[in-house]
């Protein structure tokens, strides 16, 4: 498992998301859906890991994840 150091990102593939609203439910100060009824970010880098992790497992479709923003590697979730 890679350590979450350094700035990391937040990414939502929009194109996945079938709105559902559970990750802007669990994570509101970092997601929110939009007038098209899909997630959007907040902010570039969580303001909390484990909260966004939880929307991120929450998450029917898997359209969540969360990157280092230097290397892009996915730190969360990790299934
Ligand atoms: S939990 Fe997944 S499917 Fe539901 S709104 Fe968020 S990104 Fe979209």
């Amino acid at each position: 498992m890679t350590a979450a150091t350094g700035p990391l990102e937040t990414r939502v593939d929009r194109t996945r998301c079938v709105g559902t609203g559970a990750c802007a439910a669990t994570a509101p100060a970092d997601l929110t859906l939009t007038a098209d009824g899909r997630a959007q970010t907040l902010r570039r880098s969580p303001s909390d890991l484990e909260l966004i992790t939880e929307a991120a497992e929450l998450c029917p479709v898997e359209a969540i994840t969360v990157h280092r923003a230097d290397t892009g590697e996915q730190v969360a979730p990790l299934y």
